[in-house]
């Protein structure tokens, strides 16, 4: 019998392009692993030498703000199984490494339908539930059945539920108790052999040229809307250095948002089941005049207020931008904006 490869772990290198804002930045230690074996080698290696872990996926939501201390470990496991067929459903499990929006298309050419409004996120699989991603209306959780993952610290494997993975809007217990403990290896959802339409976001009806939450479209419609819709509106990171939306959309109580509507009559809102309603960050960030604002080397895109492009400036630059960019925001309507991708390197 062979021995599975070892892992080669590379000293000092570069991040740079590993993160879509391309900022510079480096790892103290970086390996790259294929399977669960590398993994236990890299964990090995991490508690050998007292080294902190930090998961790396496609780099699309992160702030690199300096450079890394410890092992930093790219997920690069793949493959994609179908288990579980029955007339309605099928559950498929993805490895982590598997590129989310390639394993959108693969879902849809199988006739397994839930994911097209997700369309084009970039990133991977197995990021996929720490902020439990969303657009259009949909999240990951809404066919989220369990996940593997690793304990980083133990090596034990673990499988969490839905329940156990406390999702929340943009959010998970990874980014609150569990920030950092665990590798995500394999995500396993719940598709529908049915097609079942979500089009409850005025732009995205206005695309396929249906009425608010009708139905006249086909999944691969919604996906091919989605995907023109975000290829008209965001910048390509591959050609302007971005992390997508920088700021959550806060949500805010009935009585701040009755002030807020006294003073902003035209100001967009989306009542929550729970009260109050979510107010778009960009149209925030808009009001105080920072769409299309340069700032030395970062800045706002011209056409989504809500995502702060890199033109060759550092992680620190960029989040003294945010800074000033939350207190223009805080100062004129009392609200704190909330920022949405995982910062790292701050205190190195
Ligand atoms: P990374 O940036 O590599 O990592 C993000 C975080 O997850 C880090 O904390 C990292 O340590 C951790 N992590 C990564 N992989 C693992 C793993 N296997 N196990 C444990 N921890 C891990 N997000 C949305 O929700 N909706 C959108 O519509 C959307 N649109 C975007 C558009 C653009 C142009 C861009 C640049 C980003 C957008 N994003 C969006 C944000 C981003 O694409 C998602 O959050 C995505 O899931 C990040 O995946 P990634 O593999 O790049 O993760
Ligand atoms: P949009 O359609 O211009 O809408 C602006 C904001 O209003 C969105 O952020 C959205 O909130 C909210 N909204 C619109 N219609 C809504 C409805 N019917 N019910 C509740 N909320 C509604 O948004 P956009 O900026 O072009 O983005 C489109 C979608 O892609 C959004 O869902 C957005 O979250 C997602 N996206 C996310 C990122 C990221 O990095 N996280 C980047 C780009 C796009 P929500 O954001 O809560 O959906």
């Amino acid at each position: 019998m062979t021995a599975p490869p070892s892992i080669e772990i590379v000293s000092q290198a570069s991040l740079k392009g590993f993160n879509s804002l391309s900022l510079p930045s480096s790892a103290e230690f970086f390996c790259s692993v294929t399977d669960e074996h590398q993994i236990q080698q890299a964990l090995d290696y991490a508690r050998d030498n007292d080294l902190t872990v930090t998961p790396l996926g496609g780099g699309s939501n992160l702030v690199l703000a300096g450079d890394i201390a410890g092992l930093v470990i790219y997920l690069d496991l793949k493959g994609i199984s179908c288990h579980e067929f029955d007339s309605d459903v099928v559950h498929i499990s993805l490895a982590a490494g598997e590129n989310w929006h390639k394993a959108v298309e693969y879902c849809l050419e199988q006739g397994w339908y839930g994911l097209e409004n997700l369309s084009l996120i970039p990133g991977n699989i197995g990021a996929a539930p720490i902020q439990n991603i969303g657009a259009y209306g949909v999240e990951l959780r809404d066919y989220f059945i369990s996940l593997k993952a690793i304990d980083i610290s133990t090596g034990e494997v673990v499988v969490m539920d839905k329940q156990a993975c406390e999702f929340g809007y943009r959010d998970s217990i990874f980014k609150q108790a569990l920030n950092n403990r665990f590798l995500i290896t394999e995500v396993t959802l719940a598709l529908s052999t049915r097609a079942n339409i979500n089009i409850g976001y005025p732009a995205l009806a206005e695309a396929l040229g249906v009425g608010l939450g009708q139905d006249a479209s086909t999944p691969k419609m919604v996906s091919a809307a989605v995907c023109a819709i975000r290829r008209a509106k965001l910048p390509d990171p591959e050609v302007i250095p971005n992390a997508g939306s920088f700021f959550k959309n806060p949500v805010v109580g009935s009585d701040a948002l009755n002030e807020l509507l006294k003073a902003n009559k035209t100001m967009p809102h989306y009542p929550q089941d729970q009260g109050g309603a979510k107010i778009p960050a960009a149209w925030l960030i808009d009001q105080c005049e920072f769409k299309g604002l340069r700032s030395g080397n970062v800045g706002v895109h011209e056409h989504q207020a809500l995502v702060l492009v890199n033109f060759g400036g550092t992680g620190t630059e960029l989040l003294a931008f945010a800074g000033s960019i939350q207190d223009a925001v805080q100062e004129r309507f009392s609200i704190a904006l909330e920022i949405e991708p995982r910062i790292y390197g701050l205190n190195e």
